[in-house]
């Protein structure tokens, strides 16, 4: 490996820590954009990873997470390379939207190309600069509008290194799921890297248990890459795998009360949420299909017909599976 780390054109020497800010295609204001990047590095050759966040412009637990990390002394004593982009969207992010002002997903351009759409140039960039330099990704995302998700890791966990970094993460769900054509991750794993997604949270909201959570949990995969050094945990979450998922949706169209909460365990036969229309007289029950933990819930008290009112996670242990849940910890642990 070349001693010498080279981003955007510039040379990052050992024991530096730079923000380099790529160029992108400016707004039709005029304004220049650029893609902040920092990139660290240690003392010590080793792993070099990628952390990003906002690759949906609206998903903002990833952005404050990256934040706080780059504030941690521990970084004083890191080995090998960390590149860190809070704002991978930054056109979205301007609009609070989840897509890029050509109204493209930027997590389904990939790999794109330097002369394609401006969705498929920033996954180009983004590709040449940040994944290709890397041999390990972190990518953070949180559900989608009105949508909350349980911290999580979505990874391949049929690849045994890939498995490691997802338990080493400390999530207390980890879930075994296929990728998107055209996302960064299916990208990544044609290139042979391993990549974990952290889900966490609700678009535009900062949720702080899932923001601490994310915060260890990457600081848990550095340690267990040797990146930074070893501590004693005084109680880390045992994750545990996800056999399946199934979303569960409205039977109905309506006002949707009582509401079951995103990590609550539920039993089949259980009464999920209540549908009435608007003057209560029709009322129609959403039951559970099966045992599992809520690990995605809408947020909206409104459903049409088809709508997904919840993610059932299901598991092999269902009680261990609930005291991981059980385990995620809103207070400080410094
Ligand atoms: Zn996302």
């Amino acid at each position: 490996m070349s001693d010498n780390f080279i981003i955007g054109g510039e040379i990052i020497p050992r024991r530096t820590r730079r923000l380099i800010e790529l160029e992108l295609p400016p707004l039709y204001t005029h304004a220049p954009m650029n893609l902040p990047v920092h990139v660290i590095r240690g003392s010590k050759d080793g792993p070099r990873l990628f952390i990003s966040a906002a690759i949906h412009g609206d998903e903002l637990n990833g952005t404050e997470i990256i934040r706080r990390l780059l504030k941690q002394p521990a970084l004083k004593r890191l080995r090998g390379t960390l590149v860190a982009v809070p704002i991978v969207n930054v056109y979205g992010l301007i609009h609070h939207s989840r897509y890029l002002p050509d109204r493209r997903d930027l997590n389904r351009s990939f790999p794109g190309s330097a002369k394609g759409s401006i969705a498929a140039r920033l996954a180009n960039l983004f590709l040449r600069e940040i994944v290709a330099k890397a041999d390990v990704g972190l990518d953070l995302h949180t559900g989608a509008l009105h949508r909350s998700n349980l911290p999580q890791i979505r990874a391949n966990l049929d690849d045994t290194g890939t498995l490691e970094l997802a338990t080493a993460f400390g999530a207390p769900v980890v879930i075994n799921s296929n990728t998107r054509d055209g996302s960064l991750r299916a990208c990544a794993a044609k290139r042979g890297m391993p990549i974990l997604i952290y889900e966490a949270g609700e678009a535009l909201r900062f949720d702080e248990t899932c923001i601490r959570t994310g915060l260890r949990g990457i600081l848990n995969v550095m340690r267990h890459m040797h990146m930074l050094p070893a501590v004693k945990s005084s109680s880390p979450i045992k994750p545990v795998i996800a056999r399946s998922t199934r979303w569960i949706r409205a039977s109905t169209s309506g006002i949707v009360t009582d509401k079951a909460k995103l990590g609550s365990t539920i039993s089949k036969g259980q009464v999920m949420a209540m549908i009435s229309d608007p003057l209560g007289e029709d009322e129609t029950r959403v039951i559970a299909p099966s045992d599992g933990i809520i690990i995605g819930r809408s947020n909206l008290p409104l459903a049409h017909e088809g709508d997904a009112l919840f993610n059932l996670g299901t598991f092999r242990n269902m009680p261990k599976a609930s005291s991981a849940v059980e385990s995620l910890d809103p207070t400080p642990t410094a």
